[in-house]
């Protein structure tokens, strides 16, 4: 392939992990991000609780700070819940909505992710919207058939390149060690792509798709090497600086 179509984006999702010493780790991502400025995009979704302490730490730097859920009403009588808008009020461009920790523990629904991807827009962010299918589904043939209704539901009407990312993330992949052959990736990923472009035109050709589940420095070059891969959503191999960064090299390359 000459050159890549369209900006990788390598976000990390820190989950539930990180006390306000983790910021620490921060800084050497800001470097890291100025100096792959004109190769990639970097993002780091902390938990809530250090959102606006990462933003103003990354203020002025080309690491973005995003959240890992919202709430899809802008406000009111929803204890414990956090607005798209007060994602953004503590300095996050993005939100990943739709993860599949949040689909299994939190039984979300297509719609309601949906219904969160829409908050997102409303509010000015960047929605990372999930999919990937289980063991199961893969064992019984039901990938493509699961990513697909997961794509077409999850995702709203009038989404664009700018609005809005995929992250394809197997479940059984995410934490795991375990990932799918390059094949494999490149199998749902171009299966993905078809169905934004069928769906969105030119916006859904430009609309970045992520590969995310158990992405490390030793395997980073060989996913972000396929086809319609254009970056990857990190979970535990981007709570330290230093192998964030080896995966966004990697992905640079
Ligand atoms: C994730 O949770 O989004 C994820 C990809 O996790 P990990 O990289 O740890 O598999």
């Amino acid at each position: 392939m000459a050159g890549r179509p369209r900006r990788s984006l390598i976000a990390g999702n820190w989950k539930m992990n990180g006390l306000r010493a983790a910021l620490a780790e921060l800084d050497p991502m800001i470097a890291g991000a100025a100096a792959l400025e004109t190769s990639l995009d970097l993002m780091i979704c902390p938990p809530a609780t250090l959102i606006a302490a990462a933003a103003a730490r990354a203020q002025g730097s080309a690491l973005m700070i995003g959240g890992q859920d919202c709430h899809a009403e802008a406000a009111g009588a929803f204890t414990g819940d956090i607005a798209a808008e007060m994602l953004r009020d503590a300095g996050a461009v993005a939100v990943i909505v739709g993860h599949s920790e949040r689909r299994i523990y939190h039984h979300e629904s297509d719609a309601a992710v949906r219904a969160k991807a829409l908050a997102a827009r409303r509010a000015g962010l960047q929605a990372i919207v999930c999919v990937g299918e289980s063991k199961d589904e893969r064992a019984r043939g039901a990938t493509l058939d699961v990513v697909g209704r997961q794509v077409d539901q999850s995702l709203p009407d009038g989404a664009t390149t700018g609005n809005l990312v995929i992250a394809y993330e197997p479940v059984w992949a995410i934490g795991t060690g375990l990932t799918p052959t390059p094949a494999d990736v490149a199998e749902v990923h171009t299966f993905i792509r078809a169905r934004l472009v069928a769906r969105f035109g030119a916006d859904g050709q430009g609309m970045r798709i992520l590969y995310g589940g158990s992405v490390k420095p030793s395997n980073a070059a060989e996913l972000m090497r396929v086809d319609d891969v254009d970056g990857a959503l990190v979970g535990g191999a981007s709570l330290k600086a230093a192998e964030f960064l080896a995966i966004a090299k990697a992905a640079a390359r």
